[in-house]
């Protein structure tokens, strides 16, 4: 059996050629199942009533069930969804001038270890289906009435330890007869695993690429980061240099305050001489303290001053509001506490 929401275009094509059916009804059901919302093929009402019984026996439909809704005062949205397995993910929705963008789950658990972050408590279980990263857009839009136009793949899970599946995704969302959701639109963050930046500098779907960098030296990232002892510092950047050539796409930094860790002029100047050269665009992000660490976010006038350090050596740089941290928005702190409750 197949989950109708992790088929390609080309899966969708490849399955009706397979059972002896014309490929180009793959754009019908692409159009029922994002644009017209069906959840059954008898509401398909263009597709031969004969062959509806065949698809529903090959071709399932799946659901996320929706166990807690958190709202922020910013209008930030936080989706705690139950899988058919029982395993809880997060999705988030926000609110911009510029549209409703979702960030994305892509595993249960990760493996990745950040110190900082309240996701790498828990173990990667496993990655999530395609399928699965698909329903969250569906559910949200559903739940809310809202057209997604943006997309993040910023929740929680590393995405390019679930590469495939991820990229798949994307595809899917993009389809012009589906979510149409513009290639431009879309994020995916790393937190740098190298091999797999070259090879998404070759896939076809023009989408962007954000690296949480989080450190300006080997010695402090190897501390926030685990990955970095796989990938040194320098072999990232080299990898980001490669991504920026091949595609001619800006790269996103992103790179949390934390108060005395990576917050000082210091490491402004040394992040300056990291990313000489290179077309990025910097994202300072106040930290969201979670209770499992000792790391405090940086105070406001540190912060100021990175950003204008930064600034001053001619780099394009924002120093990001939070969203959403009255309602637990930092990365894995939803499912962390509501974990608590149902172990
Ligand atoms: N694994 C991917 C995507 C998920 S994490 C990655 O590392 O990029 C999404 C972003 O949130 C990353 O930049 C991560 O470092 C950051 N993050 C994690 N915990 C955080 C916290 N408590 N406060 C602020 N940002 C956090």
């Amino acid at each position: 059996m197949n989950h109708i929401y992790g088929m390609t275009e080309s899966d969708i094509k490849n399955y009706f050629v397979s059972i002896g059916e014309k490929p180009y009804r793959s754009t019908q059901i692409i159009e029922w199942l994002y644009r017209k919302n069906a959840k059954s093929f008898a509401e398909m009402t263009n597709i031969k009533k004969d062959l509806r019984p065949r698809l529903a026996e090959d071709l399932k439909f799946d659901d996320l069930e929706l166990v807690r809704k958190q709202e922020s005062k910013d209008g930030t949205i936080k989706f705690l969804f139950r899988l058919a397995d029982m395993n809880l993910i997060e999705t988030v929705l926000m609110t911009h001038d510029y549209g409703y963008s979702v960030c994305v789950t892509t595993e249960v658990g990760c493996n990745m270890g950040c110190q900082f972050c309240a996701s790498g408590l828990k173990k990667k279980k496993r990655n999530l289906e395609t399928y699965e990263i698909v329903l969250q857009i569906l559910k949200v839009s559903e739940l809310t009435g809202l057209r997604v136009s943006h997309i993040v793949v910023m929740g929680i899970g590393e995405p390019f330890d679930n590469y495939e599946n991820v990229m798949k995704f994307l595809e899917i969302v993009n389809n012009p007869f589906g979510l149409e959701i513009g290639q431009r639109h879309m994020t995916v963050s790393t937190c740098g695993i190298v091999p797999k930046i070259y090879e998404y500098a070759d896939f076809p779907l023009q989408v962007n690429l954000a690296i949480s960098l989080h450190a300006s030296n080997n010695k402090t990232r190897d501390i926030l980061m685990p990955i970095n002892k796989a990938y040194k510092i320098e072999e990232l950047i080299e990898a980001i240099r490669y991504y920026i050539d091949k595609t001619n796409r800006r790269v996103t930094i992103e790179y949390i305050l934390i108060e005395n860790v990576n917050d000082s002029i210091a490491a402004a100047n040394e992040l300056a001489d990291l990313l000489r050269g290179l077309n990025v665009y910097i994202n300072l992000i106040p930290y969201n303290e979670v209770l499992e660490n000792p790391y405090k976010r940086s105070p406001l006038e540190n912060r100021q001053r990175f950003y204008d350090a930064l600034k001053k050596r001619g780099l394009n740089v924002t120093l990001r509001r939070e969203q959403g941290s009255d309602i637990d928005a930092a990365c894995g702190q939803l499912r962390s506490k509501e974990m608590k409750k149902y172990e």
